[in-house]
């Protein structure tokens, strides 16, 4: 007799909810990874760093298992299917796992339950992910915030210690399993990356002048955390508690992070339409050979082509020059948000569904909480203002050369023709 802890998106021993709750069961516990095939198979290019970060944090799980005198058992197939598998194989009391919150692990997540129920399993989900749920922080009808700022408030004014308190994990009652499954990048299908997974750490250099410095692109001076909560390697309860030691502003990301969250729970819909639905109606150009220039920063301004070339190269861009990139696409080129996000998801180490779609539909103006359609970033005031002496610039594009690339499009030109395509959506409706 066992309880299997499916670790998912919270690729760690330490301070996990679910994991600390399936060890309290009283039984043994056999921990489990699925390779979804339904994700992966989706994923054209096979040289994914996100695929292999996952791949060398099961490793480094795996090892500290081992110390611990057990091991990780990886599979990769359907969820369902496996479930039918491990539970033939095993007398299995419970599964316990994390709550994820995206649509399509919420239809996962009621296929095994309803699998699972059909058995007499229980299945125990967890929140982990998040301080917050999208149903705990309401306006006072109940109804979700749509909102940053009361979002935001209403947030800090609920949270307690508890709420980011890290759950101790006691390590002792796992089932003993004599070999572990780690399945590599190959049986997978994929190819080894660039990427090297090291156990997220919190700089407490960068947090705490985050508030000074995080604008400037080449300082680089942000956390890089984004990868690591994305996949749980690191627990948002100790992001959450530093934080709120050392510095507001950063503690304020985290928060834009669980309000773009509940953002897709409260409003699915998201996914492919726009938040406001009068935005709908924008008469985009969609030239797929300006598209084209874009992703591979070509478009001759160059803090965009700069912020494309590091986003292709490394998988990350900074936050300053994603809103430039991004605000480029669909206001000077007038091209669908959802092309840039579908091409931001495909690159972005640190994708994430909600925070993506969230980010993107803020830059086209049709968010929930957007800037207003008539503030069209400047690239170059923008240079001027955070890159001053194109330090970013010459660092992601050093063979830029001001005479040799003359802009895609002229600033005042687009910016004119953005207005006139966004009043007359607006007017239409
Ligand atoms: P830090 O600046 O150190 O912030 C810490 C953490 O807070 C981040 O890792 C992230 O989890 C969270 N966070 C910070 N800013 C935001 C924000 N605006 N919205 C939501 N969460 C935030 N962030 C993603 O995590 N995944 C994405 O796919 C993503 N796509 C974006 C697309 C566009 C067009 C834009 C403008 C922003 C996007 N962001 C996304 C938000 C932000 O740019 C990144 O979170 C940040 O740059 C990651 O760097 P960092 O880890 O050093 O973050």
């Amino acid at each position: 007799k066992l309880v299997i802890f499916w670790f998912r998106r919270d690729l760690r021993l330490e301070d996990n909810t679910g994991l600390q709750q399936a060890l309290a069961s009283g039984y043994p516990v056999l921990p489990m990874f699925i390779f979804d095939t339904e994700i992966l198979d989706r994923l054209v290019n096979k040289y994914d760093r996100r695929v292999d970060y996952i791949q060398q944090a099961l490793t480094s799980v795996n090892s500290a298992l081992q110390d611990a005198h057990t091991a990780l058992q990886t599979y990769h197939g359907k969820p369902i299917e496996i479930f039918e598998q491990v539970t033939a194989a095993y007398d299995v009391q419970a599964v316990y796992c994390n709550k994820d919150y995206e649509p399509d692990a919420i239809k996962r997540d009621d296929t095994v339950r309803n699998y699972l129920l059909h058995k007499n399993i229980p299945f125990h989900t967890y929140k982990d992910h998040v301080i917050f749920e999208q149903s705990e922080i309401t306006k006072i009808d109940g109804t979700p915030y749509t909102v940053y700022t009361p979002y935001a408030k209403k947030w800090l004014s609920e949270l307690k210690p508890e709420h980011y308190a890290a759950k101790s994990v006691d390590l002792t009652p796992w089932q003993k399993v004599d070999h572990s499954s780690i399945i590599t990048l190959a049986d997978l299908g994929f190819k080894k990356t660039d990427l090297t997974f090291q156990a997220p750490e919190i700089d407490l250099n960068i947090i705490m002048d985050y508030d000074k410095y995080r604008n400037f692109p080449a300082l680089n001076r942000t956390t890089h955390l984004g990868i690591a909560l994305r996949f749980g390697t690191i627990s948002i309860r100790k992001c959450v508690a530093f934080a709120l030691q050392y510095n507001a502003t950063w503690l304020s990301e985290l928060i834009w992070r669980e309000f773009f969250t509940q953002i897709l729970h409260h409003f699915p819909k998201v996914v492919d339409t726009c938040f406001k639905a009068k935005y709908e109606q924008i008469n985009w150009r969609n030239n797929e050979h300006e598209f084209e220039l874009w992703c591979k920063g070509e478009t001759g301004y160059p803090i965009v082509d700069a912020g494309m070339r590091q986003l292709n190269l490394t998988g990350f861009m900074h936050n300053r020059v994603r809103m430039v990139v991004a605000s480029f696409l669909c206001k000077h080129l007038l091209i669908d948000w959802r092309w840039g996000e579908a091409y931001f998801a495909e690159k972005l180490d640190d994708y994430d569904l909600s925070a993506n779609n969230g980010n993107w539909q803020w830059a086209a103006g049709c968010g929930c909480d957007a800037a207003p359609y008539f503030r069209i970033f400047n690239p170059t005031a923008q240079t001027q203002k955070f890159d001053k002496d194109l330090a970013y610039v010459k660092t992601w594009y050093p063979e830029y050369d001001l005479q040799l690339t003359p802009p895609i499009v002229d600033h005042t030109f687009a910016r004119e023709r953005a207005l006139r395509a966004y009043k007359q959506a607006l007017q239409d409706t």
